[in-house]
Order: C-alpha cells, then structure tokens, then sequence
C-alpha cells in the first residue's frame, strides 16, 4: 500500500501581516512547517511527502525546510497556484498514483501519530475521511448588514481541519473535473463558488460521503499574529513529548 501526504506551503499567508510566510515563521528552534513534516517522517504507513511551495521557492525549500532536518521521505517539491486548491491539484500531479493521499496545511503543526493513526482506521471504511473537532462556540450566519441571519445547530457543526485524506484516484479525478469547469467558466474566478477545502470538492463533484475523524483541539492553523503566541506554548509541550 503506497499513501502519500500532500504538505501544502504555498500559500503568501497575508492575514500574518509578516514578512516572512507563516508556514517558515520559527516556534521555538523549528520552522511552523517542520513540525508536520517530521510527523509525517515518523509515520510508517506514509511512503512520500509532496511538498508545494510557493513559485521559485523549491530550491530554497529544499535546503533550509527538507535537507537541514532530515525529512527524506520528501521526494518531491512543486510549486503551488494562486488559490489552495490550485496548489492542491499540483500536488496531486506531482504525487502521482498511490493508494491514499493525506492533504495537509503546512500551516498546522500540530498532528500527531495517534490522529494519524485513526485517518487510516477511517480510510478502511471510506475513501474520503477529514479530521474535525465539534465546535465549542455557538455559530451564526451574519447578513450583508451585519445581522444574524441565522442560528446553526451547535450540536451538527464541526471545524474541519487537515489532513483530509481521499483514495487518490477519487480526488484526482474530482479535482480534474474542477479545474475542468473552472476553465469552462469563471464562477471560481468570480468567488460564486468558494473551494476552501478538498472535502467540499469531494462532496461537490463526486457527491460521495465524507467521514469526519476526530483531530484535535491543539491542530490550529496558524493564520493571524495572535495564533502565533498560542503555537509556541503548543510547541514546547510537542516538543517535550517526543
Ligand atoms: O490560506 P489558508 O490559510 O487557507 O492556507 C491553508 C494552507 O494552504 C497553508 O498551509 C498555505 O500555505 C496553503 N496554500 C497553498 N497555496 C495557496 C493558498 C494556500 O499552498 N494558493
């Protein structure tokens, strides 16, 4: 069995308001994306890692995020597009056939063995697993004019967050069929139809159920400044577990 995890660093992570991207940003001694590669590193039922970087960043990437630490399971770094799901599609070219693939955010450090763990229990069941936590906060659409819209029911919704794991070949050919129509149109282009993750595209184009595994409260994505306080708190207590 040949699974693949996807780590996607392409992203220009503008919401940090930082010079350097999110995904290079240190916690501690270790760039934000070396925690999830050396996750990936210890998992022995992951063969490759795919690493997309943004354009002209491969050589660097290489150097200072895969050969400095060891990370020798990755044998491949491409360079993303302009929205994730773009960089998701090369990726998923750039990996290749294989069994399963796990697309990850390199912006989310903290996935550890035992999530891991419970994505392949979940992946003998069904081929399109993402992992999620139940949301703690009561959750409202807001109108244009700043009014609840409406109220969801709190004990229906989850935070979904990756890996999002997906038979290969199901995800491939859903993401072909996207990139497909996107071409055909410009609804994407336009924002009609907002992709912001791979299970959406999963349900949308394959309309095929996806499994939600439990993940974790500590896997955040670090995206503004203040995530950042909280991730090197995180950090340490990863860092003390190994
Ligand atoms: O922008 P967002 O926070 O949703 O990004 C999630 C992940 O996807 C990040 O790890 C980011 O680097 C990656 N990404 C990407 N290519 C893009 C946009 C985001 O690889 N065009």
């Amino acid at each position: 069995m040949k699974n693949i995890a996807i780590v996607l660093a392409g992203g220009s992570g503008s919401r940090m308001k930082s010079t350097k991207k999110k995904q290079y940003l240190l916690l501690g001694d270790r760039p934000v994306l070396w925690y999830s590669l050396h996750t990936f590193q210890n998992c022995p039922r992951i063969e490759e890692i795919v690493l997309v970087c943004g354009e002209g960043e491969e050589e660097q990437c290489r150097r200072e995020y895969v050969e400095k630490y060891g990370i020798t399971k990755v044998k491949k770094i491409t360079h993303g597009g302009k929205e994730r799901y773009h960089s998701v599609y090369e990726g998923l070219k750039t990996a290749g056939d294989c069994d399963y693939v796990l697309i990850h955010d390199g912006a989310r450090p903290f996935i550890d063995a035992a999530m891991l763990n419970r994505i392949f229990e979940g992946l003998a069941d069904c081929p399109a697993c993402v992992v999620g936590m139940p949301v703690k906060d009561t959750i409202k659409m807001r109108s244009a004019e700043g009014y609840v819209e409406q109220t969801l029911p709190r004990e229906k919704l989850w935070m979904i967050q990756t890996p999002q794991s997906f038979s290969y070949s199901l995800i491939k050919r859903a993401y072909e069929e996207l990139i497909l129509r996107e071409q055909r149109s410009s609804k994407q282009e336009t924002g009609a139809v907002k992709i912001t993750d791979d299970a959406m595209v999963a349900e949308t184009i394959l309309h095929i159920p996806v499994k939600l595994i439990e993940g974790s409260y500590d896997n955040i994505k670090i995206t503004t400044p203040e995530d950042l306080a909280l991730a090197e708190t995180l950090a340490g207590y990863y860092r003390g577990k190994e």
